[in-house]
């Protein structure tokens, strides 16, 4: 058994001197989606063969346990188009995406889920945004086939991830999305592991596009996503993208504090005119300074924490697109 230790967190794209390079490249993760394969491939050769251009499919099969592995590998002998990659064990569809993206060798990169809840056949859409111009294209799934709970969610965190990145788009997290061959490798090389594609781009000066894509509800086998795994997500993807959450924690610090003292001001006028003591204000008071006061020196700690964070995710401090000859 051949076995990449690929540490995701340096890949490198693969340029083999020999073959020619393909035009396109579409990435697919597979974890036990046996039903659908026979169909994700055809179709999605049949919408590649008619571009007309050169193109190969990496499929990355991460761990599935339900014969997909074998299946793929039996395709993949028979059509030289077919690049299978198979993990030791289930890593998660992001690791399996940046698999897939460091074998890439197309100038264009798409990458799709293989439910078929997306279209194949809408690829030549990203494809034709990124000849105006773009380094990336995301779909937006403006017909979302899948539950109101998930929908309603999505729909919470996409505009909380536009607000606080200031990449303007309707739907993130939707899993067909196309690059510039240059913007993959400028992806691939970020250290930090949870990456959020369409601010990664954008991050790195990349031009970001948008285009509606149609939407399917699985027709075969189930979610990968269990309510704990898509909380999971959800929290990984708030704290991916900003030490804000942490920075919280400080503000909330000041308005504990300050509730406290005013109270203390009241409790000290009411005694002075008055002559009453009032007990109960005072404890109030007195918990709600202490209480602010301490959470006044967690947000402290978590600036700092907030500040190594950004740190280690070793976000590039610039990209240059172009540049004159000397
Ligand atoms: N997937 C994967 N590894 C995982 C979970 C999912 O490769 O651990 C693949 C899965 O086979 C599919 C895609 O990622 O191609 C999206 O998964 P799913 O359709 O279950 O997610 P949902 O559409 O419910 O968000
Ligand atoms: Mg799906």
């Amino acid at each position: 058994m051949l076995w990449h230790m690929t540490n995701i967190a340096s890949p490198k794209p693969t340029e083999s001197e020999h073959a020619p390079l393909p035009a396109y490249s579409v990435v697919v993760p597979v974890y036990n989606e046996i039903d659908t394969l026979d169909e994700l491939l055809t179709r999605l050769t049949s919408t590649l063969e008619g571009t007309g251009a050169s193109y190969e499919i990496i499929l990355v099969d991460d761990g599935s346990t339900d014969g997909s592995t074998e299946h793929l590998k039996t395709l993949a002998a028979q059509d030289a188009n077919l690049h299978v990659i198979v993990f030791s064990r289930n890593f998660g569809q992001s690791p399996a995406l940046y698999a897939g993206f460091s074998r890439a060798r197309g100038g264009y990169v798409a990458m799709l889920d293989a439910d078929l809840q997306n279209y194949p056949e809408d690829i030549p859409l990203l494809f034709a945004k990124l000849d105006e111009g773009y380094d990336m294209v995301s779909g937006w799934r403006s017909q979302r086939k899948d539950s109101l709970f998930r929908t309603g969610a999505s729909r919470i965190l996409n505009r909380y991830i536009a607000r606080s990145t200031k990449v303007a788009l309707h739907d993130y997290g939707c899993a067909l999305k196309a690059f510039r061959r240059e913007m993959v490798v400028h992806m691939l090389s970020l250290t930090h592991r949870c990456r959020y594609l369409p601010v990664d781009a954008a991050a790195l000066g990349g031009r970001v596009a948008e285009v509606e894509v149609r939407h399917d509800e699985r027709s075969h086998g189930t979610s990968k996503y269990g309510l704990v795994k898509l909380i999971r997500t959800a929290f990984d993807l708030v704290t991916s993208i900003s030490a804000a959450p942490l920075q919280f924690i400080g503000l909330l610090g000041w308005a504990f504090a300050a509730v406290g003292f005013f109270m203390s001001i009241w409790v000290a006028y009411v005694r002075l005119t008055q002559g009453d003591i009032n007990t109960m204000g005072s404890v109030v008071a007195i918990f709600f300074f202490l209480s602010g006061c301490q959470l006044v020196a967690t947000g402290l700690l978590c600036e700092y924490v907030g500040r190594i964070y950004i740190e280690v995710q070793a976000k590039p401090y610039y990209v240059i697109r172009e540049e004159t000859e000397r």
